[in-house]
């Protein structure tokens, strides 16, 4: 397990899935955790029980749309936890919210946390900014019909858009604050048990698609992708910034 011992760090989307994976398994390497979610009672509840095993956490509502908001989320970290070492910027919203929201959530809010949190972080001596992309930041997706057959949507291909957005935000913030102290980068899951996929994998025959197109045979868990946040959130990637890390069973590998 990384060691996080002192550190103070900031999640948002930490109410479900990955960031509330992220956030529990962050505390218990040692890091006091605000979470931070669009639902402030899952936010508070995933605070709670970083508490009840020990850990130091406080909860806040945060809607990552919102540029004030992020950087007053940002300010409360310090006020409330006494620091900010690492931002992770995790809160996502699945394509289906069509393309103002996706991009407003996935794209906008990323950079709300980027662009503020890392001359923050860069201030006050140094840290981490992990951002949540996904393999749709690297490649576009697939389904089971062939491609000519896939529907076309209104707002089709944004969630693809703004996950390649965060790739290409990850390589230029960590270029741009290199010499700052703060190193940047990112996780690329892809298909994870999260309430995100939950209608995906309702399907039999979807689901049983959805673990053929990994090489591994299976879908991941959110710890398996909260162990490689932790790691790029550690002194142990001290010489790690502006990568961008599939955490895939191998999706990307084909
Ligand atoms: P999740 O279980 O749905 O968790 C996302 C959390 O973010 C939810 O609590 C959600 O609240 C919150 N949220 C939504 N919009 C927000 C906003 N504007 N501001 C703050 N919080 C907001 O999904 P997840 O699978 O853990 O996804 C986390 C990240 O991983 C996302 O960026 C997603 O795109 C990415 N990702 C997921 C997968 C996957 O297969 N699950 C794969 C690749 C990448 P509500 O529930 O109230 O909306």
């Amino acid at each position: 397990m990384p060691d996080l011992n002192g550190l103070v760090s900031l999640i948002t989307g930490a109410g479900s899935g990955i960031g509330r994976a992220s956030a529990l398994q962050m505390a218990a390497s040692g890091s006091a955790i605000m979470c931070a979610d669009i639902d402030g009672d899952a936010a508070r509840d995933t605070a709670a029980a970083i508490a009840e095993h020990g850990g130091a956490a406080a909860a806040v509502t945060l809607d990552v749309s919102s540029e004030e908001a992020v950087i007053e989320a940002l300010q409360k970290t310090v006020r409330d936890l006494g620091g900010l070492n690492v931002v992770v910027n995790n809160a996502g919203v699945g394509g289906g919210a069509g393309w103002d929201r996706t991009i407003a959530v996935n794209l906008n809010g990323v950079y709300h946390g980027l662009f503020h949190g890392a001359e923050l972080l860069s201030q006050r001596g140094g840290g981490a900014i992990i951002n949540t992309a996904s393999v749709a930041g690297l490649v576009g997706l697939t389904g089971p019909a062939p491609a000519t057959e896939i529907p076309v949507q209104a707002g089709a291909g944004a969630y693809t858009a703004a996950k390649h957005g965060v790739v290409g935000l990850t390589r230029q913030f960590a270029i741009t604050y290199a010499r700052r102290g703060v190193r940047v980068n990112a996780v690329a899951p892809g298909y994870i048990f999260t309430p995100m996929t939950e209608m995906m994998r309702s399907e039999q025959e979807y689901q049983r698609y959805l673990e053929s197109i990994h090489p591994m045979g299976r879908l991941g868990q959110p710890e398996e992708v909260a162990a490689a946040v932790a790691f790029l959130a550690s002194p142990a990637a001290s010489f790690i910034t502006g990568v961008v890390l599939p955490v895939d069973g191998g999706y990307t590998a084909r």
